[in-house]
């Protein structure tokens, strides 16, 4: 060995033994700007987009219901979803908020009813169950996220009527453990993928395996026209009641009042629907790079010793939203994301949810006005919120921290997030 190799050599064997200074220690950081990422759906938007809000505009004609099914781009929306979906129905909505409601009017949820859902999730599926006038019934989620399916039959009861099987940041609920259970107890399946479109789940696409599924088509959702929602079902009886509560509880075909209901007003216009359209279309475009970015960053740090990743149940259908690390504690996933932030590789907790039980105005069952439906029945007085249903889900949420993906990440991006895991986890997680 001549002396140039060897110290070569030895600067490389003292690379090893004394891992390079981290940023939050007055080392040099990963990068020189912070990794963030956007909205995906609006990072897509161009001419095709555009074309479809200047249709629009040139037809004059913005209210789905005057133009005919065939050139209504509402209704070509909802047969390209209901196409995506692998599902009979697809019925667009404003909202997934709006979704959630016209789904828990189809299934016939209503006071004296109960609803199982996850104690980690977003604001609307709780509300649009107390809305409906039936008890919302919390599980613990998972180190997947989502709902723990060995936490769902004890909190059974006769009144119980529906499941919310949520799959929460880009992650499929284990559909194949909930859907037994449902049939077991006679129960109806909700699927909610609002944060997970684009993702499957061992080849099925989300909310085609429940009876009923949902999905927000929000800002901060896949693809989006800013609001936006819809419904999708394989049963026929269950899209005419969904499509009547979205439409005042009319339909819009002869013979509309025969079994009318009293509904709302969810219709979605052609604009939304137009931009939709075009945003479907680049669907596959997006769900591919987000998935190939976060494989990157997955092949990256596989093998780092003491590694504990978010569980996936199946972990190629996941959209891959986020590289979610757990730590042992949560004052050690503090260290993780304050080292993390210095290297401009920023991680966030898990977050486009909210632990429900715990906001006080839900634990204090807060209604539009007093003596709601929800909370008059024996078992709506009797069930307590707070802290005690769910501590696994709030010990389990404060432990872990993610590096949220984009797809429009460059492979120098990706690398940079795989170069601050590698370098700041083995640091804290000792
Ligand atoms: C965003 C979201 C909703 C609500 O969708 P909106 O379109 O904002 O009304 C419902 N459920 C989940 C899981 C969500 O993430």
């Amino acid at each position: 060995m001549n002396r140039r190799t060897f110290l070569a050599a030895a600067a490389a064997v003292s690379a090893q033994a004394s891992p390079e200074k981290l940023a939050s220690e007055g080392g040099a950081p990963v990068r020189r700007q912070p990794l963030k990422a956007k909205n995906w759906g609006p990072e897509f938007y161009d001419g095709q987009e555009r074309q479809q809000l200047d249709d629009v505009v040139e037809a004059r004609n913005p209210f789905r219901f005057s133009n005919p099914a065939s050139t209504s781009k509402v209704a070509l929306f909802e047969r390209a979803y209901a196409a995506y979906c692998h599902t009979q129905y697809a019925l667009a909505v404003t909202s997934g908020t709006a979704a959630l409601h016209c789904a828990l009017a189809a299934l016939e949820v209503g006071p004296g009813d109960e609803v199982i859902l996850p104690a980690w999730t977003w604001y609307s599926c709780y509300n649009t169950i107390i809305q409906a006038g039936a008890l919302p019934v919390f599980a613990e989620i998972d180190d997947s996220f989502n709902i723990d399916p060995d936490d769902i039959e004890h909190r059974i009861t006769p009144q119980t009527k529906v499941i919310m099987a949520v799959s929460l940041q880009g992650n499929p609920a284990d559909m194949d453990r909930i859907l037994p259970i449902a049939r077991r107890h006679g129960l109806k399946v909700l699927e909610d993928f609002s944060q997970s479109v684009g993702a499957s789940y061992k080849g099925r696409p989300l909310g085609s395996m429940g009876d009923i599924g949902i999905s927000s088509l929000q800002q901060s959702k896949t693809i989006t026209a800013g609001e936006g929602g819809a419904v999708v079902t394989n049963d026929a009886r269950l899209y005419e009641r969904a499509f009547r509560f979205h439409d005042v509880g009319l339909l819009q075909t002869p013979g509309g009042h025969r079994n009318f209901f009293p509904g709302l007003n969810y219709r979605m216009n052609e604009f939304t629907g137009g931009v939709l359209l075009a945003q479907l279309r680049k669907l596959d475009t997006i769900a591919g790079a987000v998935r190939a970015n976060a494989r990157r960053v997955y092949d990256g740090i596989r093998g780092l010793p003491g590694l504990q990743l978010r569980r996936l149940p199946h972990p190629e259908g996941e959209l891959g939203s986020g590289i979610f690390i757990g730590f042992k504690t949560s004052s050690e996933r503090q260290r993780y994301a304050e080292a993390m932030r210095a290297e401009n590789v920023p991680v966030s907790s898990p977050g486009g949810s909210v632990v429900l039980p715990i906001v006080p105005e839900i634990e204090n069952k807060v209604t539009v006005v007093p003596h709601w439906p929800s909370f008059e029945t024996a078992r709506g007085k009797a069930i307590r919120y707070g802290r005690d249903c769910c501590p696994r889900t709030i010990d389990i949420l404060s432990r872990y921290a993610g590096v949220m993906m984009d797809p429009k990440f460059t492979p120098s991006d990706t690398a940079d997030a795989v170069a601050a895991i590698r370098k700041v986890h083995p640091a804290v997680a000792g």
